[in-house]
């Protein structure tokens, strides 16, 4: 008999009637023999209902009051979940992170778990018990309530089946897994039986919300087998792995991520002289801004054009601190444009072949869309376009690399 966690995502506890259901399948696990712990989001809607309450009240709330505040959706389904269990004659505890004691770091909205206290957990699964811990949420060193960063129920997860060395994570979502793209966008997009750690993790970073990258890194870390399945049909769902040397069999592009959340941002016409981009880009870390793509051109008359992503949240702050740049560096002009998308193809496969980026380029061409910047490594290429082309870039690249649900996986 195996111990499973279990962590069910905010659709899948969205109704009283949807929590029944989730009692239903735990209990069947129990049946089954086997030793359960449920880590549970908040009611779908919930944390961005709370989230709205405090932006109507103040602009920039203070970090620790708003995880006060956010953590308190997870509250609510894990007693739910627990009557649930309990009105099914199921024996059920729920915790809440700072019960479990689940410590983090004191960085209030995205904390980091840093360990997880055991004991009392062991004790409930040798009493028979099925735990049900609050997702997302964690407790710093000083008894602060702290979060873990939007969609952070998923790293509770897996840092649960880590600590309590658990056979299996399980991810159970309202998609049956991971899948070539967001089906959402293409109907087409195909469910994957396994997908690398390395890939998943690329995915996650790349757009691709169905799994916390956090949740994916801890995974791989402490080498975590996990698994998406669906809370409303039955079947095996995806298989996060460890590469095996199947993985010369793979196909050379596993998926294609999108993200919509980034704004670009350009300083046109910089005198071209050593320094320039830690010149630009210093000011902007200092101001918490995180930097994702970044391209640097140099022109005939030896200036040069420096442009660079950054989370579309942030566009505004962005633009401040690199007005006040330019005219430090005596550039001629700050442009911006927060309608951009990233696509992004992702796959270890393209490290054993060539012609990968050129055919993403060649597809893209062929639907005039227009490439405004490009970023690659070892197992991604990313592009950089304007935003309403977004799906019809998603579609076609996905129908170009052969990942249709009726096309065959080039390889
Ligand atoms: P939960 O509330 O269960 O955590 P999420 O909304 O965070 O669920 O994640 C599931 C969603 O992720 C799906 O509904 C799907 O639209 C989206 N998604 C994005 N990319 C993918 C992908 N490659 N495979 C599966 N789902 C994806
Ligand atoms: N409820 C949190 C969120 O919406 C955490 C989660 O669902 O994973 O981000
Ligand atoms: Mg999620």
């Amino acid at each position: 008999m195996a111990l499973y966690v279990q962590k069910y995502g905010g659709t899948s506890v969205g109704s009283v009637e949807r929590i029944e259901a989730v009692a239903d399948k735990v209990c069947g696990f129990k049946q089954q023999g086997h030793d359960i712990v449920v880590a549970v989001s908040a009611m779908s809607g919930e944390t961005n209902r709370l989230i709205g309450l405090a932006k109507e009240i103040q602009s920039q709330p203070n970090p620790r009051e708003m995880d006060v505040l956010v953590s308190t959706g997870e509250q609510v389904t894990i007693a739910l979940l627990c009557m649930a269990l309990e009105s099914r004659g199921v024996s059920a505890r729920s915790y809440t992170g700072a019960q479990v004691k689940i410590l983090t770091d004191n960085t209030h909205t995205k904390a980091r778990i840093q360990d997880i206290e055991v004991t009392s957990m062991q004790r409930d699964l040798e009493a028979g018990r099925v735990i049900v811990v609050a997702g997302f949420q964690g407790v710093d060193p000083d008894g602060n309530i702290t979060t873990l960063g939007r969609g952070g129920s998923d790293t509770t997860g897996v840092a649960l089946a880590a600590a309590l060395k658990a056979d299996e994570c399980q991810i159970y979502t309202d998609v049956d897994g991971v899948y070539t793209t967001d089906p959402r966008v293409v109907e087409g997009a195909r469910r994957l039986d396994r997908i690398t750690f390395e890939e998943m993790l690329e995915m996650a970073s790349l757009g691709s919300k169905v799994l916390q990258i956090r949740a994916v890194e801890f995974a791989g870390k402490y080498k975590v087998p996990l698994r998406v399945l669906s809370s409303f049909s039955e079947g095996q769902g995806t298989l996060i792995t460890i590469e095996d040397d199947a993985a010369v069999e793979k196909p050379v592009i596993s998926g294609i991520a999108f993200n919509r959340d980034e704004a670009k941002l350009t300083v046109i016409g910089v005198p071209d002289v050593p320094g320039v981009a830690s010149k630009i880009l210093g000011p902007v870390s200092k101001a918490n801004i995180e930097v994702d793509v970044i391209v640097q051109n140099v022109a005939a008359d030896n200036t040069t054009d420096f442009t660079f992503t950054v989370h579309r949240n942030d566009y505004e702050a962005t633009q401040k601190v690199l007005e006040k740049v330019a005219s430090e560096l005596g550039a001629r002009e700050v442009v911006g444009d927060n309608k951009i998308a990233k696509v992004s193809i992702v796959g270890v496969g393209m490290r054993s072949h060539a012609g990968v980026a050129s055919k993403m380029f060649d597809t893209l061409a062929d639907e005039n869309i227009n490439i405004q910047m490009i970023s690659t490594s070892e197992i991604k290429v990313s592009v950089v376009i304007a935003e309403k082309y977004l799906e019809l870039a998603v579609r076609a690249l996905h129908s170009a690399f052969e990942m249709d649900v009726d096309g065959s996986v080039s390889g």
